[in-house]
């Protein structure tokens, strides 16, 4: 394709990523095609001969949108919000444009320099001491890896430099709680921690790790010859949004030289309020910390965000340091392959630049204020409905309700529970996720896509009644 083409074919693209935007709301929100149908209408074989943009186009409305559920839409309450603003959306396609790659400082200056930059401004934006440093990366689930392993070489005096885990006289046990993201317990299994050592510590009512049982598990760890090594908090659970204790939960990684891990993916977004800082008070003390601007402060999907206190720790365990990549400034510059574990990495620092300059931090801010109202706005609903109930407190955007009526309980209960919440799902309406907390099924609302105003908040409480009591 030649520039000229580029040209021609982009403004449509753009054109139709812009019209898509803006139809999103007549679409129904969850895909209704079975498994297979969209393979069934794509040829199985290449083409041999070059086909022409235009039927990637003619593909894209007739095959492609069909097989999509919007998580753009207005009333997508499912999983989280994972906002493309339009603005890092720019900055995707620029960065997708330039084509350059990140392999150290010197293959492209800016990528590295923007980043360095961009991370320090979140920083800030969401109230961290300068005593850390950031990196982006694709996903929470590669950050808590690397966290993971940087705390299995601090408790094993790098045992990577010689037999690695296997040279271990003692198993490394890792804590987590029951409600704690699998990708935790994936992030430790990789590590080589191995199940058996992946020690789960009980929640209080609210959801929240228990840092007294916290305490007793390490201690009970040290009797039987086990050797304490990391602690996964977590700021904004998955089930309901539970806030661990942190301050509590240092202290005892403190005393016992834990490696103190936050997985704030979700609920790291909301500390650019203010507001909110109380809800991870006690973060400071931690070792690392990942959030992700690409779920509800509108990063287009992948940006992570990988913060450490202590650089050199993380540079010691990931770095390699082939000939073909060194160069004489390497003693100035930050390369970023030893920050994490791919060495190409894209200009996505450019997305998250975007969003934040063309919105800027009170952009942001009113959007995230917004959509926490609308949340509260529903709780009050639910509460205030007979029969029906508030099953966690909602700490930021995500309920967790089910209709309670009288008379059904246990099995019957879920049963009533899934159907209803399939029935709002096929109706193409709203999207909800069901999930199960305690042993039964509820349903999550998470508030906070980009274009959901109250308007739609409460067309999706509406449909919750309708569908919960039709027979
Ligand atoms: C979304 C989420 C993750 C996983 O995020 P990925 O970036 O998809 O790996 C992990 N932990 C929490 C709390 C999350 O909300």
């Amino acid at each position: 394709m030649t520039p000229e083409e580029f040209r021609r074919l982009g403004h449509q693209i753009v054109d139709w990523v812009a019209d898509y935007r803006e139809r999103a709301a007549s679409l129904p929100v969850m895909s209704r095609v079975a498994p297979g149908d969209i393979k069934a209408q794509l040829p199985a074989s290449p083409p041999q001969s070059p086909e022409g943009f235009d039927a990637v186009l003619r593909d894209l409305d007739q095959v492609i949108v069909r097989g999509l559920s919007h998580w753009q839409h207005p009333r997508f309450f499912g999983y989280f919000p994972s906002n493309g603003e339009l603005s890092s959306v720019l900055g995707d396609y620029l960065s997708t444009g330039l084509g350059v790659l990140g392999l150290s400082w010197q293959s492209s200056p800016a990528l590295t320099e923007v980043e360095e930059v961009v991370t320090d401004w979140m920083r800030q934006m969401v109230g961290l001491s300068d005593a850390w440093s950031g990196v982006i990366q694709d996903t929470a689930s590669s950050c808590t890896l690397v966290a993971l392993i940087c705390a299995r070489e601090r408790s094993s005096g790098f045992s990577l430099a010689s037999r690695g885990l296997q040279g271990e006289a003692v198993p490394l046990v890792v804590y987590v709680s029951a409600h704690s993201h699998s990708s935790v317990e994936k992030a430790a299994l990789l590590a080589g921690f191995g199940r058996a050592n992946i020690h789960v510590v009980p929640t209080d009512a609210k959801y929240a790790m228990q840092p007294g049982a916290l305490a007793q598990a390490v201690r009970d760890d040290l009797t039987a010859g086990r050797r304490p090594c990391a602690v996964v908090a977590t700021c904004g659970t998955t089930a309901t949004t539970a806030f661990d204790p942190l301050e509590s939960i240092a202290a005892v990684a403190a005393e016992h030289g834990l490696w103190m891990h936050v997985d704030a993916a979700m609920a790291g977004s909301a500390m650019i309020l203010p507001e909110c800082r109380p809800l991870w008070a006690g973060i400071e003390r931690a070792d690392s910390l990942v959030m992700n601007p690409h779920k509800w402060l509108g990063v287009a999907f992948d940006c992570s965000l990988y913060y450490v206190r202590d650089p050199q720790h993380l540079v010691r365990v990931m770095s390699t340091n082939p000939s073909y990549l060194q160069s004489a400034v390497d003693s100035r510059v930050k390369n970023l392959r030893d920050w994490g574990i791919p060495l190409g990495r894209r200009f996505r620092a450019l997305k998250l630049w975007c969003l934040i300059r063309e919105q800027g931090v009170e952009g942001l801010q009113r959007r995230l204020r917004r959509d926490l109202d609308n949340a509260r706005w529903l709780e009050v609903q639910v509460r205030g409905e007979p029969h029906w109930r508030v099953l966690a407190p909602v700490a930021l955007q995500t309920l967790c309700v089910r209709h309670e009526p009288p008379g059904l309980e246990g099995e019957a209960l879920d049963r009533h529970t899934l159907s209803w919440a399939e029935r709002v799902n096929t109706s193409g309406e709203a999207y909800v996720t069901p999930a199960v907390l305690d042993g039964r099924w509820m349903v999550r609302l998470s508030v906070g896509s980009l274009t959901t105003e109250r308007e739609h908040v409460a067309a999706l409480w509406d449909l919750l009644r309708a569908e919960a009591t039709r027979t």
